[in-house]
């Protein structure tokens, strides 16, 4: 039995060792379990012996559903939400849901678990410090290839999900924004009898994929190097910013050299970081 709540329920995104033991008391206790696609998850129900009712919340009927769950809540039932894989609201449905529970001032529960994202970046050999969560690129050349433009010059390691349908058109719209060279991750099968995690330059990594038609099946976590460093991102924000005012009103070279001599700084990196800022 758990307390009146809604609870987030994390599952395996492929190996079921990887289902928590709270995560099945949880589903066993509450009265109901919200799960986006009921017949995928009577499976994973039957394999840990969990027998609570389950309802349907999907994209289509987030809105509807969740304002049902929250009465049921504010009646005194426990709920857990669950999605086919991984944590909920990642890529996935909730997102309404644990806002309006929020919102009617429900108490809302984590039981972390798997999740395709963190799975990936933890392998990745990448930097994890910074990294920002892109999921899925839209389907088509041109708008992806513009969302791909949006973030070239993020310094942060950059995360996708992707599909087995578009992964070569993808890795091909990478190559044509970041270049041949950009590192580049692929996390394929996480957790499943054929995970594969390759570290290469995108070029090399697409002829990988295009040169093995297993590589070419399963489900996708890709992840790109970050930016590399601009000249001049090593000075600080005062620094830059004296720099780029001085620069409007006067030209580059006596700007450079008038922060310069407030700052301390060195001339030419004043004059290196305005030139590529301009
Ligand atoms: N909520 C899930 C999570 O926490 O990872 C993600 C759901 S999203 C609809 C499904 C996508 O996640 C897949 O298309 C794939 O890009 C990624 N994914 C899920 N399981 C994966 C796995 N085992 N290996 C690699 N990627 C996976």
């Amino acid at each position: 039995m758990n307390e009146a709540a809604l609870y987030v329920v994390a599952t395996p995104i492929g190996n079921l060792g990887d289902m928590s033991p709270r995560a099945i008391e949880v589903l066993r206790g509450v009265d109901r379990i919200a799960a986006e696609d009921t017949r995928h998850s009577a499976a994973l129900m039957r394999h840990f012996g969990i027998d609570t009712p389950m309802q349907a919340l999907h994209e289509h009927n987030e809105r509807q559903v969740s304002s049902r769950i929250i009465e049921q809540i504010q009646q005194g039932q426990s709920i857990a939400l669950i999605s086919d894989a991984g944590t909920p609201l990642v890529s996935d449905p909730g997102y309404v849901l644990v806002r309006e529970a929020q919102a009617a001032g429900i108490k809302v529960v984590p039981i972390p678990g798997p999740s395709a994202l963190i799975a990936a970046l933890s392998c990745s050999g990448m930097p994890t410090d910074r990294f920002s969560f892109e999921g899925f690129l839209p389907h088509k050349s041109g708008p992806r290839r513009k969302r791909l433009e949006a973030v070239r010059e993020d310094p942060r390691t950059l995360v996708f999900y992707e599909s087995p349908h578009r992964i070569l058109d993808c890795l091909e719209d990478m190559i044509g924004v970041f270049g041949a060279e950009r590192e580049a991750v692929m996390a394929r099968e996480l957790t499943k009898t054929f995970e594969t995690i390759r570290r290469l330059p995108l070029a090399e990594l697409q002829a990988f994929v295009q040169g093995d038609d297993n590589q070419q099946k399963g489900e996708y976590v890709l992840l790109l190097a970050g930016a590399e460093a601009q000249e001049g991102d090593e000075l600080g924000e005062e620094v830059r910013r004296m720099a780029s005012i001085l620069a409007e009103e006067l030209p580059v070279k006596q700007a450079a050299a008038l922060a310069a001599r407030v700052s301390g700084e060195k001339k030419n990196r004043i004059y290196k970081y305005l030139l590529n800022s301009q």
